[in-house]
């Protein structure tokens, strides 16, 4: 299953804070190491001035001239140890060695030293009037401080200098000492101030990662259905091509929406399409995905591509979409057009895969197909001669290269021509004169349909004027499509029609097929109910070709019965045929309605429906169109 986020939410705060810790951590790394130097510093510096201290106080009133100029006698010597152990080895001082002028060592504490050199380098700044220390190892192996100070006798004269040597472990002792103590402190605050701060960057850190899911999934999602939008099943369709599973992408288009949204409104038309979703959902759940992919096209994603399991979910489809829908408190009934690609197979990439499922699904479409059209690279050039005969058609509209003809209706009883039926023309630029039959159908499933008939009416009502005004009173009868029927909007636009060219009310026939009513009765006989409230009269054209009974016919308010064309090619002669049109005949003045024979071509055929008792005919031998 595809899930969302597929680029997940930057870790923002944690990377804020990881990197503020660090950041912080080698401040106080630098502070700690800086406070460590300065003590550190400051305690040589104290040792420093306890050897000058040593040497002002100690040294210069006791050591004499002599002292520093050579190696002093034993007693001396005696002497000289017992005042520095009492007075100077103290307090970390471990050794002190007197150099005399010439750097030569004449008398020191610790045995051996007497005789040695002291280093030329502290020596001559010793000797020029500063003390000067160092760090080093000593013989034991511990750290020490050796401090170098003139030593000035008498006269203000430099004798010599003094080497002190004191433990260095209780100097560094304490520039850690401070060092630890600042860290200490710093680290503390800093750790308390991220223990107050965390929740707050958890907080903030998942309120960001939720809103980051929020626009990804309104990204990805359609609002009306709460499925995945076109974008998301992209999305999934890319991932299942890349896997390279056998997969079929099945399109999903509802017939007849565009009406029930202009009839019920796009609140209603939303909340149906959402129980459209909800159902598809509920009941293919072999489904792995389903998505919304345009006004009312829907797009499933089956796994595996065996063309009987596709067809299998489709009629699944279809079953789930059977019962009727509430929409506003009307049941409605809700069909759909089905067309399928298989991945890999028909497209590699999701363009291509979807617009041929597209090819397929418009090639069920426009044949009237309850089951799937499986994509095939022959319907392809259909398709296309399709499409491109809708946008001609429409161009067609715009440049007056649509007309209508009329063809006559005899009274078959006084022989006289009492009505019209007006028949779409198309006065095509190359294809000549193109007849109704030739692009009607194609024209009703492509939404062009609705266009159509505003022309034919509009056309023949003012037609309809003219001959009224010379004289002509014609009736008249204009075909409907089956889709006009669930159009509620259309008896207004009638009843505006009879008013705006004064037509009287009898004087219009719409004609409608079977097929029409046997679609969504509730809305159509609504439909059907006010056209008749308007005098409007309803015929049924193509009657007898078999889709319904007079008698299911018998709830709409029906006053004219075409009898189809094809009831009459085989008759007179065909005892069957015969026998069907009679019985019709029977059946249409049993409920009242006067019925038009269709195709009349020969005398025969006149003779005959006249005989059986057909009131009107209309066809070659009246008149063409
Ligand atoms: P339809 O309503 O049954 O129209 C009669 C069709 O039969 C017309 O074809 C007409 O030219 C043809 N026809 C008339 N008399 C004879 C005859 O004696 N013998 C033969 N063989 N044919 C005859 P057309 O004009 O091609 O129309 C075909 C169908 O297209 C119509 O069938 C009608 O269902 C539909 N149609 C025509 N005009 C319109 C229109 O303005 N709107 C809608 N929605 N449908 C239309
Ligand atoms: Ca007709
Ligand atoms: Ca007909």
């Amino acid at each position: 299953m595809w899930v969302d986020g597929e680029e997940r939410a930057p870790r923002l705060v944690l990377r804020f804070a990881i990197f503020t810790a660090l950041g912080l951590a080698l401040a106080t790394a630098a502070i700690v190491l800086f406070v460590r130097q300065e003590s550190t510093i400051h305690s040589q510096r104290y040792a420093v001035d306890r050897t000058h201290f040593a040497t002002e106080a100690v040294l210069k009133p006791e050591l004499r001239p002599e002292d520093l100029k050579a190696r002093p006698s034993a007693k001396r010597r005696r002497e000289l140890d017992r005042l520095f152990e009492d007075r100077v080895l103290l307090e970390g001082i471990r050794e002190i060695t007197l150099y005399g002028a010439t750097g030569r060592a004449t008398y020191s504490t610790a045995p051996g030293a007497v005789g040695r050199r002291a280093p030329e380098q502290h020596l001559r700044e010793a000797l020029g009037g500063a003390a000067v220390s160092d760090v080093h190892g000593s013989r034991d192996g511990t750290r020490v401080l050796r401090t170098y100070v003139p030593v000035v006798l008498g006269s203000n004269r430099t004798m010599g200098v003094a080497a002190f040597e004191q433990d260095y472990a209780p100097i560094a002792a304490a520039g850690n000492r401070s060092g630890w103590l600042v860290g200490g402190v710093l680290e503390g605050a800093l750790l308390l101030l991220f223990l107050i701060f965390a929740p707050v960057l958890l907080r903030v850190t998942s309120r960001i990662r939720r809103h980051i899911a929020e626009v990804q999934h309104v990204a990805t999602h359609d609002e009306v259905t709460s499925t995945l939008n076109r974008q998301g099943f992209r999305h999934a369709v890319e991932g299942k091509l890349a896997s390279r599973q056998p997969a079929t992408l099945l399109l999903l288009d509802l017939n007849g929406f565009s009406e029930i949204n202009q009839a019920f409104g796009s609140d209603s038309g939303d909340a149906l399409l959402a129980e459209v979703a909800a159902r598809l959902r509920r009941d293919l759940t072999e489904c792995e995905l389903i998505a919304r992919l345009g006004e009312d096209e829907f797009g499933l994603l089956l796994s595996g591509s065996d063309p009987a399991d596709v067809a299998l979910v489709a009629s699944r489809a279809q079953e789930s979409l059977a019962p009727p829908f509430l929409v506003d408190g009307i049941r409605v009934a809700v069909s759909a057009g089905m067309g399928a690609a298989v991945l890999e197979k028909h497209g590699t990439d999701f363009t291509t895969v979807l617009r041929r499922a597209t090819v397929a699904l418009s090639v069920a479409k426009s044949n009237g197909r309850m089951d799937v059209e499986i994509y095939d690279p022959s319907l392809e050039i259909d398709d296309l001669s399709r499409v491109a005969l809708v946008a001609e058609l429409r161009d067609a509209l715009d440049t007056g290269q649509l007309l209508v003809y009329y063809q006559p209706q005899a009274d078959l009883l006084t022989r006289q021509v009492r009505g019209v039926e007006a028949l779409l023309r198309w006065q095509h630029p190359t294809r000549g004169l193109i007849a109704a039959g030739e692009f009607i159908a194609v024209a009703e499933r492509s939404g062009i349909a609705k266009e159509l008939r505003r022309f034919v009416l509009e056309t023949s009502a003012r037609h309809w004027r003219e001959w009224e005004s010379v004289g002509l009173n014609l009736e008249l009868a204009v075909n409907l499509s089956a889709i006009d029927m669930l159009d509620v909007s259309l008896p207004d636009e009638i009843a505006d029609l009879l008013d705006r060219y004064s037509i009287p009310p009898w004087n219009l026939v719409l004609e409608i097929t079977e097929r029409t009513l046997s679609g969504d009765e509730r809305r159509t006989r609504q439909v059907a109910d006010r056209l008749h409230e308007l005098g409007v009269r309803l015929a049924i054209d193509d009657f007898g070709t078999g889709y319904s009974s007079l008698s299911s016919l018998r709830r709409f308010p029906i006053q004219l019965v075409k009898l189809d064309r094809s009831l009459l090619a085989d008759a007179p002669g065909d005892a069957a045929a015969e026998a069907i049109a009679s019985g019709s005949v029977e059946m249409a003045h049993a409920i009242g309605a006067c019925v038009v024979a269709e195709g009349v071509e020969t005398r025969e055929q006149w003779t005959f429906v006249y005989t059986l008792g057909c009131d009107i005919a209309q066809g070659y031998l009246v008149g063409r169109p």
